[in-house]
This record gives structure tokens, C-alpha cells and sequence, in this order.
């Protein structure tokens, strides 16, 4: 079993008795295996640490490493064409006439071999774990029919064989209505969905079940027999909600005692208030904002007020946020939705941590995963501060 002690870090444990960042100066972590087994100021290490193997970090930053909490990373195809249309003044609907839009993904999806979907996962993966992402949520959704939507977990479940990296699988059955069921998304829920999100529980291949809650997409009460289901297979719930209209859906999540909903623009109060009772995490998701140049941004006031936990993810996704970075993600929940930097570092770390039901990450103290991020910065402002810019040092995946 490795035994490593980290001296002269400064910490950002995210701890927050005392400040946001639960800052630590000349500070010093020990880990046993995958384990941290201490952390604190460096000059009251234990005796028991004398003789570990000591790295010397130079002053730099250590947090915990990040986690990107909702992403949609395993796609076949890319809609750079699509977006080169737009911007070249076609009409949403040329694009649709074109082949373009979600159901394009699906097509590539679909066709797509399970070995080449893992590749290009893959690469958008290495982004994420250059800069420091030890966990990572992918869902399914491109699919949309039985066997698709199982070849999408399974890619998902094998990017974590493949990699250093904590994968947790979200089933989103309930993402989009296929072309073959137009007009009829109950039949779709009760024929496809529904059964296609019993056969991947059974094959072992969902840690959480999500779906799309929206006029596009699906009802409130669509959504609802998902949840049902879910909650039979003993699954734990998450929903993408109040993007572009306000129905209900974060309510409705939080009393399925959602683990997150996430988007969130158009929340009123009241859902704010559901999402509280319920300990529902508020996932706050600035690339498809970006993207869709929307205007309206999530109540972040009201998250603060009634002390809704947020968490902060890429959404990384072909149509609406080709974003494959957290710490732009970051920068953009800071710049665009005003979130403090501590709260945008407590948002790709504690908070999304949260967001996943893992209680062993996100945080820097004894018992926790040694899963870190070291930096060189002098301050944990610095990481949502800078626009593209990457300042890891070094990444720690479980002690090593
Ligand atoms: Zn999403």
C-alpha cells in the first residue's frame, strides 16, 4: 500500500467551517492507498507520518479533484455542419429539413460501432481529466431505442475501464421522441423507455435515472412513470428541468427526492423552496445558455437565499454544449450567472459530488478518496477566473 505525505500545499478542502474554500496555508495531506488519512497545517503532522514518502508541492494548490456531474459525452457524429449552417443564416427549420438537431445524433448513435462511440468518448474524456476531473457522469438519451440506449451505458461503464476515472451512469430513455414515435410519446414512454430502462437496471448498467421535462420533450406526467419505475427499481432520480419554460419539473423531482435538477433558468421560488425540503442539488449548466444565446439565467439569488446547494457541469453535449471542460464552465457560471468563484469550485466539487449520491469525494479530509487536483495558482480564485486556460500541475486518481 503506497503511503504518500504532500507538504507545502495550500489547501482548498472546501470544508466550510471556517471560509468558502476551507483554505489551509503551509499545509500538508497524507494518503494510504486510495485514501486520505490527514490533512491539515504542516507543522501539526502526526508523528505516524514521519516516514512516508514526502512530495514537496512548492506553495501550489491542492483541491479536490473536480467533477463534472452532467454530461452527455458518448454521441456519435458531431453537428459542426449544423452550426456552421446557422451561422451562415439558415433557418432552424433548413437545419431540421437538413438532417440536423438531436435526431442527427440519434441516427449517428445508432449506427455507430459500440468500439468507435468508446474512442470518441474517450477523447473528450482525456480533456476532462487533463484538467483535473476524477468523476464524471455520463448519460444515455442518443439512442432512444432499446438496444441503443444499452450500447450507450455500456460504452460509458467501459470509459471507466479504460481510464482513471469514477464514471456514473444516468439512463435519459426519456431525452427525446424518436422519429418513429412523432405524435405519440406516451406510446414511446410505455413501449420503449420504460422497457429499455428495466433492461439496463437488470444488466447492471444505471446508477441514476434523468429525462427531459419540457413543451420539446416530455410531460409532467410523462416523466412521472419514468420516476415510478425508478423509484421501484430502487433507483435514485435526477431531471433536466425549467431550461426553457416553467412546468413543474423541479417540483416533481423533488418529491421523487431527486438527487439534482438541473438547468433550472426559468425556477420560481416555490421550486426553489421543493428543491430544498427534498435536498435536491441545483445544477447550474452555463453551456447550453451559452450556446443558445439564451437570456435569462438561473435564480442564483434564490439557491443563496434558501440555501439550495449548487453544482456546476459542462453538459457536454454535440447540439447544445459542445463543451468538454469544467473549468470553462466554471469561468462561464461566474461570468454569466454571477456564482463567486468559491462557489464555482464548491460546484464542480462538494456540490456535484452531491449531485451524484457520492459521499467519499469532494471534499479534502481524513476518510474522504485521495482524489485531488494540484495547481499552479497561488489562489483557488484563479481556476474560474482565467478564460481557457489550464493550470494543473498534477492529478491524483485514488492515490496514484
Ligand atoms: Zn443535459
Amino acid at each position: 500500500v503506497s503511503q504518500r505525505l504532500y507538504i507545502n500545499a495550500f489547501l482548498a478542502t472546501m470544508d466550510q467551517n471556517s471560509d468558502p474554500y476551507g483554505l489551509v496555508e503551509n499545509g500538508a495531506l497524507a494518503a494510504v492507498g486510495g485514501e486520505i488519512t490527514w490533512c491539515g497545517r504542516h507543522d501539526e503532522v502526526p508523528d505516524e507520518y514521519a516516514n512516508f514518502q514526502s512530495e514537496d508541492l512548492g506553495g501550489r494548490l491542492i483541491t479536490p479533484g473536480l467533477v463534472d456531474c452532467h454530461s452527455h459525452i458518448v454521441f456519435g457524429g458531431d453537428r459542426a455542419r449544423e452550426f456552421e449552417m446557422r451561422l451562415e443564416g439558415a433557418s432552424y427549420e433548413e437545419v431540421a429539413r437538413a438532417g440536423g438537431g438531436i435526431v442527427s445524433t440519434v441516427k449517428a448513435t445508432r449506427l455507430a460501432e459500440e468500439s468507435d462511440l468508446l474512442v470518441g468518448a474517450l477523447a473528450r474524456v482525456d480533456a476532462l481529466i487533463s484538467e483535473g476531473v476524477t468523476t464524471i457522469e455520463i448519460k444515455s438519451g442518443y439512442g432512444l431505442d432499446l438496444e441503443t440506449e444499452l450500447k450507450m451505458l455500456r460504452v460509458a461503464r467501459a470509459v471507466e475501464r479504460s481510464r482513471p476515472i469514477r464514471v456514473k451512469t444516468s439512463f435519459l430513455g426519456a431525452h427525446a421522441i424518436p422519429p418513429e414515435f412523432s405524435g405519440q410519446p406516451d406510446e414511446y414512454i410505455d413501449e420503449v423507455c420504460i422497457p429499455a430502462l428495466r433492461a439496463a437496471h437488470q444488466a447492471a448498467l444505471v446508477d441514476a435515472v434523468d429525462g427531459f421535462c419540457e413543451n420539446i420533450a416530455f410531460t409532467l406526467v410523462q416523466i412521472e412513470r419514468v420516476f415510478k419505475v425508478a423509484k421501484d427499481l430502487g433507483l435514485p432520480v435526477k431531471l433536466h428541468a425549467e431550461q426553457l419554460s416553467s412546468l413543474g419539473g423541479a417540483s416533481l423531482a423533488a418529491r421523487y427526492d431527486a438527487l439534482s435538477a438541473d438547468h433550472l433558468e426559468y425556477l420560481d421560488e416555490a421550486g426553489v423552496m421543493d428543491m430544498k425540503n427534498a435536498a435536491t442539488i441545483a445544477v447550474i449548466l452555463p453551456g447550453a445558455y451559452y450556446t443558445l444565446r439564451e437570456t435569462r439565467a438561473p435564480p442564483v439569488e434564490l439557491f443563496r437565499k434558501h440555501q439550495v446547494p449548487m453544482a456546476v457541469a459542462t453538459d457536454g453535449n454535440p447540439g447544445s454544449s459542445p463543451m468538454f471542460s469544467v473549468l470553462l464552465a466554471m469561468n462561464m457560471a461566474s461570468t454569466l450567472f454571477g456564482l463567486t468563484p468559491a462557489e464555482a469550485l464548491a460546484g464542480v466539487t462538494t456540490n456535484a459530488a452531491k449531485a451524484l449520491g457520492i459521499v467519499d469525494i469532494g471534499i479534502l479530509s481524513a476518510g474522504m478518496r485521495a482524489d485531488l487536483a494540484i495547481w499552479n495558482v497561488g489562489h483557488p480564485a484563479e481556476l474560474a477566473y482565467r478564460i481557457g486556460f489550464n493550470s494543473l500541475h498534477k492529478r491524483v486518481f485514488g492515490g496514484v
